[in-house]
């Protein structure tokens, strides 16, 4: 047995997860939470919803940064607008991110999620050098808090990713491994990548998804209920037993149009990841 807890990727009032009477109704007790809105981060915000956390036993493993104007319409508008590469709103969106790390911290939350946007890929770039310095800034301000960040997997391949986190050179930056990410931006092969970037997951997201059959990193391909995609559902949670990952299994569904759907979807989702943990000694 696969002793480690599964968790779902939940929102309050932004972002694409379950709400969080979903999380109860499924019995949940470990979730991620996307960014809730400026107006939720609140003091009195954050002490509701901890009562609400330990009312029904269930603990934040992390909390994913979101910002407004970003979008994941196309692989092509998701690098122009999300994350920390896009110019504009990069310093307005480090000050954002203090604020979200000052948040999570009152929910005595660790790790910080992040698609930090498609990382340029000359290295001896001004544009690199800025966003390394950009994520150096932010790591210092977690460390403040006793923080982490962890890097969400897919929009550059893992190789760009470890060199990435070699030059931003803090003891604080990890990863999310999210394998179908890798499918859906035509990335590669997600488990060869999970043993690649083994020693930095300190998050997962239990995803599945289909290859394009346009033109891989220019067409998406297509999110699946998990264990009906490409990602091979068993094979990567018995690599995630064998590289010694012990953090949540967290399912992350992203159709927030269709609740019933979803809901359904993940509700399977347990029960094979629950099936698989059971068959691995
Ligand atoms: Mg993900």
């Amino acid at each position: 047995m696969y002793n480690v807890p599964i968790g779902v990727f939940t929102s309050i009032d932004a972002g694409l997860g379950v709400n969080f009477e979903v999380v109860c109704e499924l019995g949940l007790k470990s979730i991620q939470l996307h960014t809730p809105q400026r107006g939720s981060r609140t003091p009195e915000s954050a002490s509701n919803f901890l009562y609400k956390l330990r009312e029904n036993s269930v603990k934040i493993t992390a909390i994913f940064l979101g910002f407004e104007g970003e979008s994941y319409e196309t692989i092509e508008i998701t690098a122009q607008t999300v994350g920390f590469v896009p110019p504009k709103t990069r310093d307005a969106r480090l000050v954002e991110a203090f604020e979200i790390s000052d948040f999570a911290k009152l929910l005595g939350v660790i790790y910080i999620g992040s698609h930090i946007g498609f990382v340029p890929h000359d290295r001896r770039s001004n544009e690199y050098a800025e966003v390394v310095e950009t994520i150096r800034s932010l790591c210092k301000y977690l460390k403040k808090n006793s923080q982490a960040l962890t890097l969400e997997t897919g929009q550059e391949s893992v190789q760009a990713l470890l060199t990435f986190i070699n030059d931003v050179a803090c003891d604080n930056i990890f990863v999310n491994f999210d394998p179908a990410n890798l499918i859906l931006y035509g990335i590669g092969n997600p488990i060869e990548a999970l043993k690649l970037v083994a020693k930095y997951v300190r998050g997962v997201h239990c995803k599945d998804a289909i290859a394009t059959t346009g033109t891989p990193g220019v067409d998406w391909g297509r999110e699946v209920p998990f264990g009906s995609g490409q990602v091979d559902a068993e094979k990567f949670i018995r690599t995630l037993y064998e590289i010694g990952y012990n953090g949540a299994l967290t399912i992350e569904r992203e159709i927030p149009q269709q609740p019933e759907k979803q809901k359904e979807e993940i509700n399977a989702a347990i029960k094979l990841i629950n099936s698989i943990k059971g068959q691995i000694n």
